[in-house]
Parts: C-alpha cells; sequence; structure tokens
C-alpha cells in the first residue's frame, strides 16, 4: 500500500502536560501562561495545559483548574486535558474551557495495566462499556480510542502489531454496540519501543483494516528515533501528531531516569519544513518558546533546533 506525505499535518503541542508533569521544578501559574501563550504565538493551536488527576499523584498538574481559567480566548485555538476517571472528567467538563472529546484509553500491556491500573488488560476492555455511559451521560459521543504503549512496554516487552489490531478491533466492537463510531485512533509510543519499520507495519496494518481512520502517532524519543519514526508515519500518510517544545518530557516510568521526551516540537517542524510538508507554525518563534521553556524548567532540554536553528537563514 503506497501512500504518498501528506501536504500538511496537524501538531498538538503537549508539553504543558505529557512535557512538564515529571519536571522536578513546579512552574507557577505565571510561567506556564507564558509558555503557553509563546506557543500559540508559534502557531500552535491544539495544546494539551494540564490534567484532571490526583494531585498528590502529579503535583506539576494540581494547579490545572486555575491555569485554566486563566487562559486567554484565542480563536481557533483548543486547550486540551488528560482526565483517568469519571470525577476527572467531571472536572474537565466543569472548567468549560476544556475541548472535551469522548476519547477512550488503553494500554497494549498487560502488565502495565496491571501496574498502573490494578486490573488485567481483558478486564480494562470490559470496563470500557461503562466509560462509554459515562460520556453518554455528559451527551458526548465516543469517537476516539488511545492506545498507549503501541510499539512495546517496559514491563511486557515488545507489542506485536497484529495484537494491537486485535484491542481495536474489540473496542471498536464496544463502540459500535453502544451506537458509537471510532473515528480518531491515538497509537503511543508511551516508552520510547518503536522504530519506523515497525511504524509502518503497525499503521499498515490499521490503514488496511480502516481505511478512514484518522490516525495521530504521539511518540517519545527515549531511544533517539522519534524523528525517524514520524517520518515513517508520513510516509504512510499519518497526518497528526504530538509533540513537547524542546523535547520536554522524560520516560516516567522505572528504569530510565533522565531519558529523553516526547518527540521534540521543533525539531518535528523542522523535518516537516525540510521535506515539504505544511505545518502552519513559524520555526523561529518556537525555537524562542523552547528556549523560554529551557528557562522555566531550568535544565537543558533535548531537542536539537533550539541550538542549531533552521536552515533558513542560511539560504540565499
Ligand atoms: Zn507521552
Amino acid at each position: 500500500m503506497i501512500y504518498s506525505l501528506p501536504h500538511k499535518v496537524m501538531i498538538q503541542e503537549v508539553g504543558p502536560r505529557d512535557g512538564l508533569q515529571i519536571e522536578a521544578k513546579i512552574l507557577s501559574l505565571s510561567e506556564k501562561l507564558e509558555l503557553i501563550e509563546s506557543l500559540m504565538d508559534a502557531g500552535l493551536r491544539e495544546i494539551e495545559v494540564g490534567s484532571f488527576v490526583n494531585p498528590r499523584a502529579v503535583p506539576q498538574m494540581a494547579d490545572s483548574e486555575d491555569l485554566i481559567r486563566l487562559l486567554p480566548d484565542r480563536p481557533g485555538v483548543n486547550y486540551r486535558a488528560l482526565w483517568l476517571n469519571d470525577k476527572g472528567l467531571a472536572r474537565a467538563i466543569g472548567s468549560g474551557r476544556i475541548a472535551v472529546d469522548g476519547k477512550l484509553q488503553i494500554t497494549a500491556s498487560n502488565a502495565f495495566t496491571l501496574r498502573n491500573f490494578k486490573k488485567t488488560l481483558d478486564e480494562a476492555v470490559t470496563a470500557m462499556p461503562e466509560w462509554i455511559s459515562m460520556y453518554q451521560e455528559a451527551g458526548i459521543k465516543t469517537w476516539a480510542l488511545g492506545v498507549q504503549a503501541a510499539f512495546g512496554c517496559n514491563f511486557e516487552g515488545d507489542v506485536r502489531p497484529a495484537d494491537v489490531v486485535a484491542l481495536i478491533a474489540r473496542v471498536e466492537l464496544l463502540m459500535n454496540e453502544s451506537g458509537n463510531q471510532l473515528k480518531h485512533l491515538r497509537l503511543a509510543d508511551t516508552m520510547g519501543w518503536a522504530n519506523p519499520i515497525q511504524v509502518k507495519r503497525l499503521v499498515g496494518l490499521v490503514r488496511e483494516r480502516w481505511p478512514n481512520l484518522k490516525i495521530r502517532l504521539h511518540l517519545h524519543d527515549t531511544r533517539g528515533l522519534a524523528i525517524a519514526n514520524a517520518l515513517a508515519g508520513m510516509e504512510l500518510g499519518v497526518d497528526e501528531f504530538d509533540a513537547a517544545i524542546g523535547g520536554l518530557g522524560g520516560c516516567p516510568f522505572a528504569g530510565n531516569p533522565g531519558s529523553a521526551g516526547n518527540i521534540c516540537t521543533e525539531d518535528l517542524v523542522f523535518l516537516c519544513n525540510e521535506i515539504g510538508v505544511e505545518t502552519g507554525i513559524d520555526l523561529d518563534k518556537l525555537i524562542t518558546s523552547a528556549a523560554l521553556a529551557e528557562r522555566l524548567v531550568e535544565r537543558p532540554l533535548p531537542g536539537k533546533l533550539a541550538k542549531s536553528r533552521g536552515l533558513q537563514h542560511m539560504r540565499h
């Protein structure tokens, strides 16, 4: 199956949430606002700004409600957040400022699901109808699925593409049974296991089975392959990505302290610029945001472009 590069990609900025959540330094509200405003100035339109989870478990996100209240109204900008249970969903809806989608989350690893959610993967799938009715009660259609550890897991090892497809099919069936339709799939390389060939294998299998499904890749650069993996996805037509400014984030799971974080937004935008894929994002302004992020977290960030800048100034 041959796809050409997309004409344009949508990049969702996840730095203020997935990126910041593991940072030792807790940013103040005004620091977070400054970062988010600078990301919007660079042209980012989808920004994950916080999470409605237990503040004791994730202290960096404890002020999500206050932050969201202070966010400016910018036309065309959607603020996104994470929730993991009914209380979190209620808080997201209650904030009145978050674009709330009927999204389901599953982790393609039994070991990880047992460890983090105290249930088997089977039990997690069986619990999906509860999520769907929770959304239904809030008047929200369930149409999106996020698969964590879709390429491998520190606790389980390799994850087979065929198993991920089977898992998606099980969840889709549950969605259909309640009158909902799967329209959006987010494949996450949560712990940095993916390689470009594997990305093509999984995305290819998904494309074959669900030709109209919108696919987003959530990549981590834990082992340095995130940019290569993004390109592999784009070569199969993937046109949505999550990324974090400066490459913020790390590996929040045991075993890899100090490792690189999410795929770096400015490095991804640079790649797109160089291969002729539009992003709608201003690379120079983004590099300014990366410098700001580095200053705010008070540690060097792994992104490359903020140190070397793009090629647009070098060409004549
Ligand atoms: Zn992540």
